[in-house]
Order: C-alpha cells, then sequence, then structure tokens
C-alpha cells in the first residue's frame, strides 16, 4: 500500500495523469486500417491533365482514352473487390496504363531533349507510410513494380538510374531495351532535341502522366504515380511524380494523392502532402483541401491536377488545365469516367 499523505498522492496522480496526456499528445498518430474497418472501397485514376479541349479532340480519340481509362479501373477494381489492398490495386491500375501507349508512362513515355526515355514512378502504403520510388530508369518495363519492389525489398525510399536499374536487375524484374518504350508517335511528334535550350512546358502541355489511389476493405489508403516526365525534359531532370510529398502521397490519418501538371510547381508547392495536411492539421475536407492546393499551385505559376482521397471514400478530383483524363468507382459501386468539365472537386 502506498503510505503518502491523501494530498500528496493525489497530487501525485494528477502529475502522472498530466504526463501520459501530454506524452499521448506528442506521440505521432499511426493509423492502421485495423483501427477502423470499412467495408467500403473505392479507386480514382488518372492518366493526366493538360490543354484538353472537346472541341479539339476527335470522338475516337476520346473514346479511346475512355476505354483504357476504364480497363484500368476494371483492372484496379477487381483487386479490391476480391479483397485484396488499396496497394496492389493501385498496382494493378497503374500496370495496366504503362502498357497503354495512350498515356505518359512506360510504353509511350515523352522522350527526353536526347530523344530517350526516362521513368519516374513512386508508391506509397496509407497504413505505414512506407514509401518505394525511382527515377530516371531507362529499361525497367514496369517502373510501379519496381517502385513496390523498393518499398517491400530494400532498406531505402528511392533509388536513381543506374542504381535503380541494378537493384530491378537484382529483384528479376522485367527489363527491356530503351526502343521499347519509344512509339512512332513520340518520334514523331516529340523529343527532337530543341535547338536551344528547352524553356518551361506552357499551359498548352499535355501532362499523361498516369496516378492511382485506393481505398481497401480494410480501411486502409495507398498512391502511386508513373510518368516519363514533360516533354523535351533535359536528361536527368527528376519531377514531382517520384517525390513522396510532391506528387505522391499517402496516410491513413488523411488521404491518399496523386499529382499531374507542372511537376516543378508540385514540388515547389509540396502539392500532396498539403492536401494531407491541409486535411489532417487544418481539418478540411478532402474536396477543399485538393482544391486550395491547386489554387495554390496556380499562384506560385503552375497548372495541373490531383486525384485524391480519403478514409471514408470521398473522392476530390480538381485541375486547372482544360482537362484531366480521371476515372473512378464510387464507395457505393458506382464508375464515373470524364475528361473536360469542371476542375471542381469530383
Ligand atoms: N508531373 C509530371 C512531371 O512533371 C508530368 C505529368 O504530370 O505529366 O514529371
Amino acid at each position: 500500500m502506498c503510505d503518502l499523505p491523501i494530498p500528496v498522492r493525489v497530487h501525485s496522480a494528477l502529475v502522472v495523469a498530466a504526463v501520459l496526456l501530454g506524452w499521448a499528445c506528442l506521440v505521432p498518430v499511426t493509423v492502421q486500417g485495423q483501427d477502423g474497418p470499412s467495408a467500403e472501397t473505392a479507386l480514382v485514376i488518372h492518366g493526366g491533365a493538360g490543354s484538353l479541349s472537346a472541341d479539339e479532340m476527335s470522338d475516337d480519340r476520346e473514346e479511346a482514352y475512355r476505354t483504357a481509362l476504364r480497363a484500368a479501373l476494371r483492372e484496379g477494381n477487381a483487386v479490391l473487390q476480391d479483397g485484396g489492398s488499396a496497394l496492389d490495386a493501385v498496382q494493378a491500375a497503374i500496370t495496366t496504363m504503362e502498357t497503354d501507349t495512350l498515356f505518359n508512362a512506360a510504353r509511350g513515355a515523352v522522350l527526353t531533349s536526347e530523344g530517350t526515355v526516362e521513368l519516374d514512378a513512386a508508391i506509397m502504403d496509407g497504413a505505414t507510410r512506407n514509401a518505394g520510388a525511382l527515377t530516371g530508369v531507362k529499361t525497367v518495363r514496369h517502373p510501379i513494380r519496381l517502385a513496390r519492389s523498393i518499398m517491400e525489398d530494400s532498406y531505402h525510399v528511392m533509388f536513381a538510374q543506374d542504381g535503380a536499374e541494378a537493384f530491378a536487375k537484382q529483384q528479376g524484374l522485367e527489363l527491356v531495351e530503351n526502343d521499347y518504350f519509344i512509339t512512332e508517335a513520340r518520334r514523331s511528334g516529340q523529343g527532337q532535341a530543341p535547338a536551344d535550350p528547352p524553356e518551361a512546358p506552357g499551359p498548352d502541355e499535355k501532362y499523361g502522366t498516369v496516378g492511382a489511389v485506393a481505398l481497401d476493405a480494410g480501411g486502409n489508403l495507398a498512391a502511386g504515380t508513373s510518368t516519363g516526365g514533360i516533354s523535351d525534359k533535359e536528361f536527368g531532370r527528376v519531377g514531382d511524380s517520384p517525390i513522396i510529398g510532391a506528387g505522391t502521397y499517402a496516410h491513413n490519418a488523411s488521404c491518399a494523392v496523386s499529382a499531374t501538371g507542372q511537376g516543378e510547381f508540385f514540388i515547389r508547392g509540396v502539392a500532396a502532402h498539403s492536401v494531407a495536411s491541409r486535411m489532417r492539421f487544418g481539418g478540411l475536407p478532402v474536396g477543399t483541401a485538393a482544391q486550395r492546393t491547386i489554387d495554390e499551385i496556380e499562384e506560385l505559376g503552375g497548372v495541373g491536377g490531383v486525384i485524391a482521397l480519403d478514409r471514408e471514400g470521398n473522392i476530390a478530383t480538381p485541375f486547372s488545365t482544360g482537362g484531366m483524363f480521371r476515372a473512378y468507382v464510387d464507395p457505393d459501386g458506382s464508375t464515373t469516367v470524364r475528361i473536360f468539365d469542371t476542375g471542381a472537386a469530383k
């Protein structure tokens, strides 16, 4: 038995309670799926933003994009419906878009000023905040698979260029010649080494990067992004997509985000993490947080968009360009595919 006088005991108990309370406030919040399982799932994907206009896009081309978005959505959603993880759903959707030459990711990616393809990708697990990313890869057929492998099979978060290629080889990932990624459309239309150093891409640019964010039945979020970067980029240039917090971010405490647009501005605005911070520390709903982040990128002088998803399955897809290729499956199971429309949330 404690034989301290009662006022001292009460005081000690208060001190212990205060210390415990203070400690609890300082402990970082790690929100695991099992803290709040949800039976609902959701998946949102994008295929890039840009100066898209319904008047200038042929019906056939528009239909081709819609079909490609639906295919990627189907692959990712099948994973979720089978009880698979948000990470697997993100990877499945992105792998599908990496194979489709319509998008600026893996096969069909834009060319550097030297006429080669250099790929960037990242993936992030919202439950653990584990992440994997790579930049400047020239031979890995599916960069998103390499990002996943970096996250799961290495101690590191990010690999660049030769180191990333060597790690991919060591992990037995499929490697291809750089030519595999270069399509005739890219060769003829883009990637000619400019006579002068490339200028900053203007608002006419199309950013065909691909990304996905998912919520699984366990209540976990994940995000991923894969890209060839921006057209005529200098070789060695790194965009926002593989930078955790800039083009890709996921945390169960707030949301999962994937960005597309002028990467330089998304890096400077730490865009993806800004959406999460506006929710976590500012108490904003995901739609407002995402829209304000795009507004801030515009104030910096950049254009683009984000897809964002919270643990309740709320979806936001704001953009400041003429359009953004995007599609999603709501928690209620309904599918939406959009290209132009408003840049407002959803
Ligand atoms: N954000 C990408 C980059 O700057 C480009 C894109 O979204 O298409 O590398």
